[in-house]
């Protein structure tokens, strides 16, 4: 599969950063997915995992987004162990539209970890 329209299209600050417009402290990518440091973390550590697809949120993912949403969580694993997660575990959580407080209308992960969570 190949995103690049996508990636043209993607007017948010998400976009930005997958154009290489602004930098950011990248993790992991590949065809599908790229992850990056979060500028304001919310943990000791804090990566935001996206899709190069541009999909707003969950609430507008379909069966046609399956390959590309189930390679995020398989590859959530792989993530977590580059930004030294895979021993103490991590939170994962995603914001979907107004209520949930999303900011970036792009899907994102929230992976956050490195330290003991409050309890949710
Ligand atoms: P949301 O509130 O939409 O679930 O999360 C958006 C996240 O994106 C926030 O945690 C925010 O700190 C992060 N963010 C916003 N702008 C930038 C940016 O320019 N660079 C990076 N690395 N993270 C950003």
């Amino acid at each position: 599969m190949n995103f690049d329209k996508d990636i043209q299209d993607n007017t948010t600050i998400f976009g930005k950063i997958l154009r290489g417009e602004i930098p950011a402290e990248k993790l992991y990518e590949d065809d599908y997915v790229l992850a990056f440091k979060d500028i304001m973390p919310k943990a000791r550590v804090h990566v935001l995992v996206i899709p190069k697809k541009c999909i707003q949120d969950l609430r507008v993912a379909g069966p046609e987004d399956a390959e590309i949403l189930g390679h995020m969580m398989c590859k959530i694993s792989e993530i977590a162990k580059l930004a030294g997660l895979d021993k103490g575990g991590f939170r994962i959580i995603s914001n979907n539209g107004e209520h949930s407080g999303q900011e970036v209308p792009h899907l994102h992960l929230h992976l956050l970890g490195g330290e003991f969570l409050p309890k949710f």
